[in-house]
């Protein structure tokens, strides 16, 4: 029993340490491999993301930081597939209106284009950091009934009082969407880098947006002050939190410049969700979910102090 206790440990630990290299070389491999040959990069990329995602759901299963944090049948059942299916077919209808738009993006590549692989990986990927990370942080603080709309569809991702890998496709149809246009492809228009270029960044931000919900203790050590990993984004699923903070995705520049950015090593939040659920939907009420961001609250107007704004 001892011997069985000392080697899941030991794997934990291994896990912890070992990981997140793991993945990054992986992601080196699938890069490589694309960039070398003639591949279909959509086919590749469905690879790279899927070998992720089996892996951190293999790993969730038998090495939980917290059972309590972790995924049970009934939200997996009741909220999360639903909020997925709503956000895929959402998306799906979003992409096929930019269709043409996107086909000559991917047909003629701009400005940006031109220049070295990795000049245009690190400018992309510090312009979507800047619009993710400013339209993230004006959800959880814009003032006003623009904010207060804003703040109402995101919330929708700050109500479960879990975090584990298949909560990060949980939120509102239109906070997708307004991180789909003003996140994903208002980079790729104004800078039009190249396909080589996309495929890269996209990988460096899908896998950092997988391994923010994990529910295993993942550690990055000083990598934490570069990129997303779980130790920083459940911090910003804290329910206790005197400000949010950590609102970055991948790159974590902008909450150090700002002074948003919180790292506490080894330690983890006692709860999660929202400090205060009154006048929020129930997890599992989907409608009420879905028409949250409409909804006047009873009693009147959002009570700002409920959604943790700095
Ligand atoms: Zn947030
Ligand atoms: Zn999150």
């Amino acid at each position: 029993m001892d011997d069985g206790m000392n080697i899941s440990q030991r794997l934990s630990r291994c896990i912890a340490y070992g990981l997140y290299p793991l993945l990054w070389l992986w992601l080196l491999a699938t890069t490589v491999w694309e960039l070398s040959n003639d591949n279909e990069s959509a086919e590749v990329a469905a690879v790279r993301a899927g070998v992720i995602a089996t892996l951190l759901l293999a790993c969730e299963w038998w090495f939980p930081l917290r059972r309590s944090f972790g995924m049970t049948l009934a939200h997996l059942l009741k909220r999360d597939v639903w909020m997925i299916a709503a956000n895929g077919l959402f998306l799906a209808g979003l992409n096929t209106a930019v269709t043409i738009l996107a086909v000559n993006v991917a047909s003629s590549p701009g400005w940006l284009a031109a220049s070295s692989l990795p000049v245009q990986v690190i400018t992309g990927l510090l312009v979507f950091e800047a619009l993710q990370y400013s339209l993230h942080r004006l959800m959880h603080t814009c003032p006003g009934a623009i904010g207060a709309f804003l703040w109402r569809c995101h919330a929708i991702h700050h109500l479960p009082e879990q975090l584990y890998f298949v909560m990060h496709g949980v939120f509102h149809p239109i906070n997708g969407v307004l991180v789909r246009l003003f996140v994903q492809l208002l980079p790729v228009w104004l800078l039009g880098y190249s396909a080589d270029a996309a495929f890269v960044i996209t990988g460096v931000i899908g896998m950092h947006g997988m391994i923010s919900h994990f529910n295993v203790d993942l550690r990055l050590g000083p990598m934490n002050y570069l990129f997303v990993g779980p130790e920083l984004h459940r911090l910003h699923h804290a329910a206790n939190e005197p400000r949010a903070s950590n609102y970055a995705v991948a790159l974590l520049i902008f909450d150090v410049a700002f002074r948003t950015f919180e790292y506490r090593p080894g330690q983890q939040p006692e709860t999660l969700g929202l400090a205060e659920s009154r006048g929020y939907p129930g997890q599992h009420h989907l409608f009420g979910m879905l028409l949250f961001p409409f909804m006047d609250r009873p009693g009147g107007r959002l009570d700002r102090r409920f959604s943790r704004s700095a």
